[in-house]
């Protein structure tokens, strides 16, 4: 035998160890799979979730930097124009008590209307000539300021621009300072030239409350640091005066020099603090810095978006909390969690159903085998048995023929023991009469005993041509013969069970003798048979007629035979011809009769009808062909 592959086989596994290697290939793949889908989709979506946030921060950052500078630059042109003042210049070079009271009210005015939290004139030593804030208790009238960094710049001839908390009010401020030129020399470009000398400078100092709280309803931590990475505007106040990184030792004794945060010491915040990367930012040519910072203290994360503040040495920062990235990135990872085992179990499904289908069909395709196996068994078996009952059949039908020949010998001894006893009396007549000499009697009794021995004749010829097998040949046979011969063979029966018969035969006056397509014999046998089954019928009945009539037509001759018993059951009517179909008890019909008769009046061409008589009794039609019909005349077994 040649290799082939089983078509019931999946990868080489049957059916079975498919689905179980499936169920196992399910298990490892959502082991490995889930994980690992899960994380991509988590860090797919948290990247997604990082760009969204920070494109739409960078929004914010760039109105939050448009606040710092229109606030720095809306005042700016304050001390500006103040420095321009000759007023002021010679104020400043011959102070009076008037012009300082003057001035005094006019820096007051100013200030409440530009809401400046201080606006002040300091002259070259950088004490302060008049102020805002003169009538305060915190005035600056009077105080000396040559140490702040802006103060300096004027001396140098620049404009000084300065974060710092002010040194008694403690309050942040952003301090913008322009030095005041000698009378006459007030108007120029900036840095003032080496000759024209200060005589002074005019000093604004700008609050950041309203900045910082223009901020506070923003959910981000908005900061703003200056060159030294110290928190000096934010929107949340403890971080404020804290730097972003630890500052080295000689850079905090320069701040604490300076003044800059008096009694503060600068703390680094609990961030750990990463290089930003740069990327574009919304001006042409400038960056802002993005990274992720993280508050170890707090545990917090945030991404930092972070841009120069024009005009200063600051820094303008948002730190987006990551929290909002974490929670996308963990629905992505349990979304796609979810549609890894979702997909996994469908694929499975869908395989273990096409498995299932694949071994549902191997076993009907071996149902369907063993199915023809059995149906080809069945079959041989059949042949074998409708051999045998062909055969049993043959049989039947020889030991049914026996069966009524046995019925028939007591009738058949009776029919000849009477002759033969008449012919012993006319023997023994014979002798007297012999020696009386009486010849003519004697010869009358001679002759009946011839008669009485053609008679005997007559009996033994039927008889032997009804044990005899049929002969085989259908020809014409006289149809009122045959019913004679075997009313002479059922004679005995029919006298003992005091049968009355009628016989209506076609008169000699009607034509010649109606002839039919037969066989002598069988036909006789049918005949028989049908007229003990009336006798059969009538046994016991009160009227006992056999009536048998045989009427030709133009197309079959009919013979019909009726008995005053009591008729045919309905339900008995259709199986009648049935083969050991029988109403009669155990050992008195074998129910071959009929069924054996109508099959020969069907090879005769003829018909066998039963019926039961309107008036009671049953009525068997025999149909037979004239020798004039051309039908098919077949050869009998
Ligand atoms: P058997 O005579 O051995 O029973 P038959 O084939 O000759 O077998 O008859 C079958 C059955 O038909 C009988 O058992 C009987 O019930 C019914 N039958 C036949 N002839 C008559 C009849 N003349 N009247 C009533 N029943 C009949």
């Amino acid at each position: 035998m040649s290799e082939q592959p089983d078509p019931e086989l999946i990868f080489g596994l049957s059916p079975g160890e498919a689905i179980a290697a499936l169920r196992l290939t399910l298990l490892a793949g959502l082991a490995v799979a889930l994980p690992l889908i899960s994380l991509a989709c988590g860090s797919w979506e948290a990247g997604r979730a990082r760009a969204e946030l920070i494109a739409e921060t960078r929004g914010t950052l760039e109105i939050f930097r448009a606040n710092l500078v229109s606030e720095r630059e809306k005042h700016e042109a304050v001390p500006f124009l103040l420095a321009q003042a000759d007023e002021i210049a010679t104020l400043l070079a011959h102070p009076t008590p008037g012009g300082i009271d003057h001035l005094n009210h006019r820096l007051a005015a100013t200030a409440e209307a530009v809401h400046a939290a201080a606006l002040y004139v300091v002259d070259a030593a950088g004490t302060t000539l008049a102020a805002s804030n003169w009538s305060a208790g915190a005035s600056f009238v009077g105080k000396n300021f040559s140490y702040r960094p802006y103060f300096q710049a004027t001396l140098r001839g620049e404009v000084g621009r300065y974060f710092a908390l002010g040194s008694s009010s403690h309050q942040p401020g952003y301090y913008i300072a322009y030095p005041v030129r000698p009378e006459g020399r007030s108007r120029g470009a900036y840095p003032v030239r080496p000759d024209e000398r200060s005589l002074g400078a005019v000093v604004i100092k700008l609050g950041m409350e309203r900045v910082e709280q223009s901020w506070t309803a923003d959910s981000n931590r908005v900061i703003v640091t200056d060159a030294d990475g110290v928190i000096i505007i934010t929107n949340t106040p403890g971080w404020r005066y804290h730097s972003l990184k630890a500052l080295e030792p000689a850079d905090l004794e320069r701040i604490a020099a300076s003044q800059k945060f008096p009694e503060i010491r600068i703390e680094p915040l609990p961030v750990n603090d990463q290089p930003l990367d740069p990327v574009p930012a919304f001006d042409a040519g400038e960056t802002i810095g993005i990274g992720d910072v993280e508050n170890g203290a707090r545990g917090a994360r945030y991404v930092v978006v972070s841009s120069p503040v024009p005009g200063t040495d600051w820094s303008l920062s948002l730190l987006l909390d990551t929290r909002a990235i974490q929670s996308r990135a963990m629905a992505a990872a349990v979304i796609g969690g979810f549609g890894t085992v979702i997909l996994i179990l469908a694929g499975f499904l869908l395989l273990h159903r096409w498995m299932r289908s694949h071994e549902r069909g191997a076993d009907q395709r071996r149902a369907r085998a063993d199915l023809e196996r059995r149906v080809a068994a069945r079959t041989a078996d059949l042949a074998r048995a409708n051999e045998n009952l062909r055969v049993t059949q043959n049989e039947l039908v020889q030991a049914a023929k026996l069966a009524a020949l046995g019925q028939m010998s007591a009738s058949v001894a009776h029919e000849i023991n009477q002759p033969l006893a008449a012919i012993r009396a006319y023997a023994d007549n014979a002798m007297v009469l012999l020696e009386r000499g009486r010849v003519d009697t004697l010869r009358d009794n001679l002759a009946e005993i011839t008669g009485l021995t053609r008679r005997l004749a007559a009996i033994t010829q039927q008889l032997k041509g009804f044990a005899r097998k049929a002969a085989g040949t259908l020809g014409p046979v006289n149809l009122a013969e045959a019913v004679d011969s075997a009313l002479t063979l059922l004679g005995h029966r029919l006298r003992g069970e005091g049968v009355r018969v009628r016989l209506e035969t076609p008169s000699a006056a009607d034509g010649p003798p109606p002839l039919v397509i037969g066989e002598d014999v069988r036909l006789q046998q049918v005949l028989v048979n049908l007229f003990g089954n009336a006798v059969d019928a009538m046994k016991g009945r009160p009227e006992r007629l056999l009536s048998i009539t045989i009427a030709p037509t133009p197309g079959a001759t009919l013979l019909t035979v009726r008995d005053t018993g009591p008729g045919i059951d309905a339900a008995a009517l259709p199986r009648l011809f049935e083969a050991f179909f029988t109403t009669k008890g155990l050992g008195s019909g074998l129910g071959l009769g009929l069924s054996i008769s109508a099959g020969i009046v069907h090879e005769f061409g003829g018909s066998l009808a039963a019926a039961n008589h309107p008036e009671g009794g049953a009525l068997f039609t025999l149909t037979l062909q004239p020798p004039t019909s051309t039908g098919p005349v077949e050869p009998s077994r």
